[in-house]
């Protein structure tokens, strides 16, 4: 709701309001008719809004011999669920049955007054449909120049620009154009600069066709508030607190005909209230609590999602009592986890909006889609897509027969794609790989390889083939509407009642429906836009979970609390970016060109929630505010959460209240109290030591420790466990993900070859450098290796890629270097923790540049570099915390290992030995060779201008290394257990992460 009156300009852009009567007599009322317009009531928080509401239309309306008495009563609240709580209420008070009165939501009811106003009725269109009609209403009249493009382009400008008209609608604005309109994209220009036309265009359309939308319907119904055919004085308007301009004429007109207005809020009334009693000039009646109402409120801030919720059960169990209780989750992805903490016998009822594009249902469709979407017609489909879809947990529960589920064969399948390493797989190939099971593999689960076949067969026909000829809406819907069926009937039903039943529903009801009613149903479209729009269109469905206001817990969005009071309040994640949530970035209105236009500023939102928020705050006798200080992001590891600036202002208040500080009070969980599944152990425990020493000492005497072993250990135990101790191997990789590994075989190799000839002699750039040569040895190696089998363009790529890096670093040599080495082996014996053990390593290349000895290690993937820092502390203890904090501060052991074994550990000429890694993959493909820098290259161990302090290197090898190693051995052989990884990160490069129960 803005202030007062519509603005003639704003900003230089004229905005015309269709303005109704305003002095004089109420706005539709004749004359000679009564005026008296009711104070508006303002309920405490300390009251419950719907009790005060059911008292006053028991007080004023029922009659004890009359059931029908209460009927003539239209009461409108904001959403839906208040109606179910004030029939209880009013069940309470009457206690004897009744009709209740007509209550509606804001919605219902435009709908309901527009079926009696329109002439004829109109249909609403949804947002495709409102799209569709623009782009060819524009592309008819020419309206608009920049419109020849193809509505596939134009679809998400087109969602847009008519979200953008809906609010025009309902602030009662015709949108001026914005010429010259700086700092938007080109394109968002060119629809700023003609948007005056644009709407018009759009407007003369839905009146031509006889269409309409919500926002235009309620801005029809705002104009004609005076032929609205209901009695004003026995309407009820509850628990508003926003209005846009349309509903703030519909509501006054009602108003000024004698209808009750009911808000909540104290005395110093909240922003929006102040502006709307100036608007009215209304009188204020205040309905105060019976005593001085605090809630006590409780400030806890947790480690993540799960410390909270594992917190809320805690409370829940210890607090076992009737109270009303409400878990408030502003972000409905809390959902799930939520209802997976809550105690097993708690009753909990659900009323929130849950996102259809959460669901597993939609996960599955988005998927297909993608399978779609990157379907080579020469080569197939991408496996990884192909494997996600088998790994879906619909196609896991498909039944095989009767008794049997299709598990055992998918699992089989994944294992054979893997195995043949191929990226793209026609459904002719993947079915013939069924022919490849062992006998055995499916005897034991009592399956025929017949059997195994027709399954997979049906899958593809029902579930994948389908796709590739989807070219119309109609296609779409049949397509989803034969999956939907296929899963309903070959699925084992989930053993306990499951969410996704409500899902598949929504998934019909709202979006097939829509989708069936729409402008363009069997229009050919484009597949491309045809998944776009279905996309776009999941993203403002949510499947409305209603319930039962008897049951003691209920767990709700923020917006469904409007106007309800509970004794006890949990408000999980009150972090900046859910509540208030993060803006999203409006490619075409940036938010400073909303007052040009005359549109509510964007801070209007957040008043909105921060009313919302504290009044469900203010009107509980308990309240616990959670928030997180952590979240695990897969590529960047743990991050630091802000809490809400609603804590900020809610701690403020409470500070200035009790007069002191309340900094300290707040409740802080760690990780530790996280619930059952998130410590779900993230270690496997050590059972046998002493099998872990013998094996341990085997490979110490076959091949001896390395490097890497170490270096897996410190990054992540639990990988050490699969792949040293165990032996698994990791499971097989398309030839598109072993990409990066043979590739750093092939550049190895080639490096190799290319400085054999000089091995024993000097190596002078001046005269040796040879591009042309270095890169003939690679193209030699790369058609030697798996990499010959990659597409065209993909190896176009990688050849190109490597030609500069291997010329960037050819360049970087400046100087002549004699070449003692190349993939040296060395061993060491030493003795560590009482036993003797063997040490190996292989190094790349070993130089010497003056007297000093250069290890060299070429490294192909991300950025390496390993530092000498004498200082480096060795921690005492052997638990996971240590272990973490080693590998946060040494990083990486190869280099040090390296010169350790040279230099037989420490004892022979550490002064003149240094090491380096060259890093063969940091340059850009795109950037000239000659600006990469040899220090962008070559990452030294020891800064070469401080190899002269040689005292401290000397005990650091002879001492201090071994110690390391001792400890590294001692955390291996004696820590009670093999920990997941001491980075999060690693994980999502895990070789074994396909397969690892522990990964992050
Ligand atoms: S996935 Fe993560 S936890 Fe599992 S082995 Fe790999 S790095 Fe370790």
């Amino acid at each position: 709701m803005r202030d007062g009156l519509a603005p003639l300009k704003a900003g230089g852009a004229k905005i015309f309001l269709e303005q109704p009567q305003r002095k004089g007599l109420p706005f539709g009322w004749k004359e000679g008719e009564n005026v008296y317009m009711n104070p508006i009531k303002v309920v405490s928080y300390g009251r419950s809004l719907i009790e005060e509401l059911a008292k006053e239309l028991v007080e004023k309306y029922w009659n004890p011999k009359d059931p029908l008495s209460l009927v003539k009563v239209t009461v409108i609240f904001p959403h839906r669920r208040p109606k179910i709580y004030l029939r209880h209420q009013l069940k309470e008070l009457i206690k004897k049955p009744f009709i209740p009165p007509r209550t509606y939501s804001l919605e219902e009811f435009i709908t309901e007054l527009a079926l009696k106003i329109e002439d004829p009725p109109q249909k609403v269109l949804s947002i495709p449909d409102r799209v569709w009609l623009l782009f060819h209403s524009l592309n008819e009249t020419k309206a608009f120049k920049g419109i020849q493009e193809e509505f596939t382009s134009f679809f998400p400008w087109g969602v847009r620009l008519v979200g953008l008209f809906e609010e025009f609608y309902k602030e009662m604005i015709k949108p001026a154009s914005i010429q010259y309109p700086l700092g938007v994209h080109p394109k968002a220009q060119e629809f700023l600069e003609d948007l005056s036309e644009i709407f018009t265009c759009y407007e003369e359309a839905l009146k031509a066709n006889g269409f309409t939308t919500p926002g235009r319907r309620l801005n029809y119904l705002a104009q004609k508030a005076k032929e609205i055919p209901v009695n004003g004085q026995n309407v009820f308007i509850v628990g508003f607190y926003a209005l846009t301009e349309a509903e703030n004429l519909l509501f006054r007109s009602l108003w000024e005909k004698g209808a009750r207005v009911f808000w909540q809020a104290e005395e110093n009334l909240p922003l929006l209230y102040k502006r709307w009693q100036n608007l009215w000039k209304a009188e204020l009646e205040f309905i105060k609590a019976e005593s001085n109402w605090n809630p006590t409120i409780h400030f806890i801030s947790a480690y993540d999602l799960h410390s909270q919720l594992s917190k809320v059960r805690e409370i829940l169990e210890k607090e076992k009592d009737e109270k009303d209780t409400a878990i408030v989750l502003p972000d409905p992805s809390a959902l799930m986890p939520l209802l997976y903490e809550l105690p097993e016998d708690q009753d909990v009822n659900i009323t929130l909006g849950y996102p259809l594009e959460r669901t597993a249902i939609w996960g599955l469709i988005d998927q297909l889609m993608k399978l779609q979407e990157n379907f080579d017609p020469q080569r197939g489909y991408y496996y990884r897509d192909y494997l996600s879809i088998i790994r879906h947990p619909f196609l896991k529960r498909l039944k095989l027969s009767a008794d049997k589920t299709g598990q055992a064969v998918l699992h089989l399948l994944e294992s054979k794609i893997r195995e043949k390493g191929k990226p793209y797989l026609t459904l002719e190939e993947i079915e013939e790989l069924v022919e490849s099971f062992e006998e055995e593999e499916l005897f034991q689960w009592e399956i025929k390889t017949e059997e195994a076949k027709r399954f997979l067969s049906e899958i593809h026909q029902t579930v994948i083939s389908i796709w590739k000829e989807m070219g119309s809406l109609k296609d779409l819907c049949k397509g989803i509407e034969k999956i939907l069926n296929f899963f309903e009937k070959k699925q084992i039903p989930p053993k306990e009642y499951s969410l996704e039943e409500e899902f598949i529903y929504t998934f019909r009801e709202e979006l097939l429906l829509t989708l069936k009613d729409s402008l363009f149903f069997e229009e050919k479209i484009d597949q491309k836009l045809l998944f776009e729009l279905l996309r776009e269109l999941v993203s403002f469905i949510r499947t409305p979970f209603e319930g039962e206001p008897l049951v003691k817990l209920q767990v709700l969005g923020l917006l469904e609390t409007r106007l309800l009071k509970f004794d006890r309040v949990f408000v999980i994640d009150v972090n900046e970016g859910i509540l208030p949530p993060s803006e999203e970035v409006d490619p075409l209105l940036p938010p400073s060109f909303r007052p040009v236009l005359g549109l509510p500023e964007r801070e209007r939102e957040e008043e909105i929630i921060w009313y919302h928020f504290q009044r469900l705050i203010r009107s509980a006798k308990e309240v616990y505010l959670l928030w997180q200080s952590n979240v695990l992001s897969q590529d960047k590891g743990e991050l630091k959460m802000e809490r809400s600036r609603f804590v900020e202002r809610l701690l403020w208040e409470e500070e200035k209240k009790k007069g002191r500080l309340l900094e300290d009070e707040i409740e802080k969980i760690s990780l530790n109290l996280c619930p059952a599944f998130l410590s779900r152990k993230k270690e496997i425990p050590k059972k046998d030591k002493e099998k872990l020493k013998l094996k341990l000492f085997s490979i110490s005497q076959k091949r001896g420790l390395s490097a890497s072993l170490f270096q897996t250990y410190m990054e992540c135990p639990i990988e050490f466990y699969y792949r040293y101790i165990l032996e698994l191997k990791p499971p097989e990789e398309a030839i598109e993900e072993m990409e990066g590994d043979v590739l750093g075989e092939v550049i190895h190799r080639t490096l190799e070859e290319y400085f054999k000839p000089y091995v024993g002699t000097t190596y002078d750039p001046s005269k040796h450098h040879d591009p042309e040569r270095i890169f003939r040895l690679f193209l030699s190696n790369l058609n030697k290796s798996h990499l010959q089998h990659l597409a065209e363009e993909k190896k176009i790529f990688i050849k190109e890629a490597v030609k500069y890096r291997l010329e960037s670093y050819l360049n970087s040599i400046d100087t002549p270097t004699n070449i003692i080495d190349l993939e040296k082996e060395l061993s060491l014996k030493v003795r560590l923790l009482d036993t003797e053990w063997n040490l190996f390593g292989r190094i790349d290349r070993i130089d010497k540049i003056k007297d000093t000895f250069l290890i060299i290690d070429y490294k192909t993937g991300s950025e390496a570099k390993e530092k000498f820092y004498f200082s480096l502390r060795i921690p005492e203890t052997f638990d996971y915390e240590s272990l973490k904090e080693l590998k946060k501060n040494l990083n990486s052991i190869q280099l040090r290992y390296y010169i350790f074994l040279f230099t037989e550990g420490g004892k022979k000429g550490v002064e003149k030995v240094n090491a380096a890694y060259v890093n063969l993959g940091i340059a850009k493909q795109d950037a000239d060779s000659n600006t990469v820098k040899k220090k962008e290259i070559i990452k030294y161990f020891i800064e070469p201008k401080k190899l002269e302090i040689t005292t401290e290197r000397v005990s650091y090898f002879q001492q201090k290394f071994p110690k390391l190693l001792g400890y590294l051995l001692k955390h291996i052989l004696e820590s009670p257990s093999y920990y997941s990884s001491t980075d999060p990160v690693r994980c999502s490069f895990c070789e074994y992460e396909p397969y690892c129960l522990f990964s992050y």
